[in-house]
């Protein structure tokens, strides 16, 4: 391997120790930088040019990386590896109310580029819960999901176009800018989900949408996971459906509580948030949504009467993460199964892992059928780590045989590298090999995560 100590670019490489550990690992559990990797920290595309001219030239591996949010481990440093940093290509370069378009840097924080839209009365959807921190290209390039998935999609659905720079140092123009466009094959897909495996991101095409109204929510709560299953079905098959639908159960809510008091009843089987943001009608539709929920028995309803209200009651799903994170270590699942197998990844899930002795709460984009199990046990223990990835293994092979998948919107990376080829078999995993070999015949882009591990 080459020595990455003595670089041949004249990108910026962070020199202190402890600021470059910081650049090793993502938020990935259990995540831990190697002994020897370089970090750059990308001015512009010059500078990613560069990069990826030296690594293809000296076949060094490199780590295209955003902020870090990811919990896959799609982009914690490899030994020997150049993580190559786009957060400072953080420029929005145009909100184009007219063609409906945004263009930013991949390093632009989602948040900002949802703000910058709604300046001009415009709407960039997809809303990972991480939006405050996550960059644009790193929900590119892991497909991020988000909570509004249910009525709006996943970050594929609003990608026009990409610049991309491949090993070697070619820039590639992928999509459209326009409208529309029936120009050749459709590589701007390939790179959605890549995680960082085909090139590097140098700018984003978004789609835009005319800004909704602000959303009005709901809080449900149930004492069957059952009921508040079928509640979910229910609003799926509603002619206006919600713009949100997140689900906690009961241990999910108890640890929002010990964090700080949002309101939730103690002791429900789980609870429902559902928004709608259909301008015009925001107030009709969630009291539609209540009725439904009353009537697939809700034991208590609360509905938000004006924005603020409405922030209040999804403040308490905004500070799960938060919330897990302080009870104790755990590994996070992200399956999508289809919404009727909901009641049944919930009551098998927690059996599954209760059989493994491990504690579970389960929550997530209820709506979309996309959960996340947060599997509990202590990684200092090798027989508690043993069990808690053991039962990890066993509620991934559960999504795919309830006909779902081991990743909803977190991707691959190296924690579920073990499961993919479960999930899409040989010929699958061989055909994605075959067209990375076209973007990066050397391999250099992202060895060892996802597909190619
Ligand atoms: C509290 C919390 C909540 C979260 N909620 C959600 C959620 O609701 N929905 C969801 O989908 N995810 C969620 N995530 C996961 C994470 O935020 C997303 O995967 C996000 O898209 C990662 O963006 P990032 O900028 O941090 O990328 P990173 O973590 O830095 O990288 C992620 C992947 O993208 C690649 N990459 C990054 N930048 C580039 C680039 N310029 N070119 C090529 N490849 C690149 C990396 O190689 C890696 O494979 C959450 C994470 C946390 C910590």
């Amino acid at each position: 391997m080459a020595d990455i100590a003595a670089p041949r670019h004249s990108a910026p490489v962070v020199t202190d120790a402890d600021v470059k550990r910081t650049y090793g690992v993502d938020s990935s559990f259990g995540a831990v930088a190697p002994e020897d990797f370089e970090v750059v920290r990308a001015r512009d595309v010059d500078d990613v040019v560069e990069v990826m001219k030296e690594a293809q030239a000296r076949r060094i591996p490199v780590v295209p990386q955003g902020a870090r949010t990811g919990l896959n481990g799609a982009a914690v440093a490899t030994q020997g590896c150049i993580v190559l940093n786009t957060e400072r290509l953080n420029a929005i370069e145009a909100i184009d109310p007219v063609e409906g378009i945004g263009i930013a840097g991949p390093g632009v924080v989602t948040e900002e580029f949802k703000k910058a839209a709604r300046v001009e009365r415009m709407f960039y959807p997809p809303d990972p819960a991480s939006a405050a921190s996550s960059t644009i290209g790193g929900n590119v390039a892991t497909n991020a999901g988000g909570l509004c998935c249910i009525k709006y999609g996943v970050t594929a659905d609003y990608i026009r176009g990409l610049q991309v720079v491949l090993p070697g140092g070619e820039i590639v123009t992928t999509g459209r800018r326009t409208a529309t466009s029936s120009a050749g094959l459709d590589l701007t897909g390939l790179f959605l989900g890549s995680e960082g495996t085909l090139g590097v991101i140098t700018q984003v095409v978004a789609k835009l949408v005319p800004a909704p109204e602000d959303p009005l929510t709901v809080l449900a709560t149930f004492d069957s996971l059952t009921a508040a299953a079928e509640a979910i079905v229910a609003l799926r098959r509603d002619p206006q459906p919600p713009c949100l639908l997140e689900f906690l159960d009961e241990p999910s809510i108890a640890a929002v509580q010990a964090l700080a008091d949002y309101g939730f009843p103690q002791g429900c089987a789980a609870a429902l948030l559902v928004q709608s943001d259909r301008p015009g009608h925001v107030a009709e539709d969630t009291r539609r949504y209540a009725d439904i929920m009353t009537a697939h028995g809700a034991t208590e309803v609360a509905l938000a009467d004006d924005a603020q209200e409405a922030d209040a009651l999804l403040a308490g799903r905004r500070a799960l993460n938060v919330a897990l994170e302080a009870r104790g270590p755990n590994l996070i699942e992200d399956m999508c199964v289809p919404i009727r197998a909901l009641p049944r990844v919930v009551e098998e899930g927690r059996a599954l892992c209760a059989a493994h002795g491990v504690e579970v709460t389960m929550s997530g984009h209820g709506g979309d059928g996309n959960l996340h199990p947060s599997i509990f046990f202590d990684p200092a223990d090798p027989d508690s780590r043993a069990r808690g990835f053991a039962a990890f293994g066993d509620l991934a092979d559960l999504a795919i045989a309830l006909g779902g998948t081991i990743s909803g919107e977190h991707g691959i990376g190296t924690i579920k590298a073990p499961y993919l080829r479960r999930q899409v078999g040989d010929a699958a995993i061989a055909r994605m090999r075959q067209i990375k070999a076209v973007f990066d015949p050397h391999g250099i882009c992202n060895p060892g995560k996802t597909y190619t591990a």
